[in-house]
């Protein structure tokens, strides 16, 4: 299939992915989206299909690709743990071999490519809050490690393809961020404690729930890519974009139920391995070079993400049986 389009994005069939290609769309860009449905699904962009600018294709980054694009964003890659740590090596591989497919890609197009990287970068962290020019704590040999440490070396690869073929690189280390379109399943907090909240269950809640997260709305994210595709060549990142409000996990998990009406427990289970204690962007360098800051309250966010799965789970339930 010959693909031709304003903007490329790979993982576009993702929770975040599809948000991006809506809003790609919605600037009037010939979007095309490229994507195996690993962690992704059809249904996230089935919406979309149909129109004549937009295109999904069947693929793995793994394999090299032709397509002509002036701008391409790389979010391929499972990003909750329960789905990077299922195939390890798929993830890693992924991450190193599908960035420099990427790479390739965007020298022979002599485009701009923008690389979805992630706050694991900073592993647990010493500093607080985390500021880019930090090196991290990252345990190479742990579980989260074929995640961690393969947007580590992609970061790497974008430097040195800058550094060797001057390309027009943009790195942004994405913080948790949540919104519609999170798979009922995929075992991240937001959408753990939403489902579970809704059915009434157990609110599970690994080691004591003093660890601490920043949660950011998948509109503000998707904003802050925009802004960073855009931004002038010298500013290549790497950028932190996330919401500065922390919370510990525990205290989510009692907004969630409040908001719910649930009657669910809030259980402690065993910690996970290698879990970071504490997370929070310095979003200085966004707010400078991009004058970004997230808009969306955790409340407002989390209203939107609960009346989502309030959908997804009345729809999943008058579903005829197959
Ligand atoms: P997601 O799992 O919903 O999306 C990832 C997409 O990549 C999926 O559609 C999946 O099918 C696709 N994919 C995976 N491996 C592939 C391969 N080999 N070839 C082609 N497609 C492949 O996750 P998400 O939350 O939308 O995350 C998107 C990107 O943002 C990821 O790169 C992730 O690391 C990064 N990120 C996300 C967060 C977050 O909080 N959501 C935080 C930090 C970084
Ligand atoms: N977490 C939890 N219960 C759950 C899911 C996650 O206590 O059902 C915790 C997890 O241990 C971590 C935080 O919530 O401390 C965020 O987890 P998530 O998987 O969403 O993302 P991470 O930041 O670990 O990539």
């Amino acid at each position: 299939m010959r693909i031709r389009t304003d903007a490329l994005v790979l993982g576009g069939a993702g929770f975040l992915g599809s948000h991006l290609c809506e809003r790609l769309l919605s600037e009037g860009l010939n979007t095309a989206c490229i994507d195996n449905f690993s962690t992704g699904r059809r249904t996230n962009v089935s919406h979309l299909v149909g129109r004549t600018n937009f295109q999904a294709i069947h693929h793995d980054v793994r394999l090299p690709f032709r397509a002509e694009a002036p701008l391409i964003f790389n979010l391929a890659s499972p990003a909750s743990p329960i789905d990077y740590q299922r195939d390890p090596v798929g993830t890693l591989t992924t991450n190193v071999i599908g960035a420099i497919n990427c790479l390739n890609l965007a020298r022979r197009n002599d485009a701009v490519i923008v690389q979805a990287s992630t706050s694991e970068v900073y592993g647990d962290p010493v500093q607080h809050p985390q500021q880019e020019d930090y090196w991290g704590n990252v345990n190479p040999i742990g579980p989260r490690a074929c995640y961690d440490e393969g947007k580590r070396s992609a970061e790497t690869l974008f430097f040195d393809y800058r550094r060797m073929h001057h390309l027009k690189i943009k790195v942004i280390r994405i913080f948790n961020t949540y919104g519609p379109r999170m798979r009922l399943d995929d075992g991240r907090v937001v959408s753990n404690f939403i489902v579970q909240a809704l059915k009434n269950e157990d609110m599970t809640i690994y080691g004591d729930g003093l660890q601490t997260r920043s949660l950011c709305y998948v509109d503000d994210l998707v904003e802050g890519f925009m802004r960073m595709s855009r931004s002038p060549d010298g500013i290549t990142g790497p950028t932190n974009l996330g919401n500065p409000v922390e919370y510990p996990v525990l205290h989510l998990a009692r907004m969630i139920r409040d908001l719910t009406g649930s009657r669910s427990r809030i259980v402690h289970l065993a910690a996970a391995i290698d879990d970071p204690r504490q997370r929070r962007p310095d979003i200085s360098k966004a707010q400078a070079e991009l004058a970004w800051h997230p808009t969306v309250h955790l409340e407002e966010g989390l209203r939107k993400t609960v009346r989502y799965f309030d959908r997804v789970l009345a729809k999943a339930n008058t579903a005829p049986e197959a």
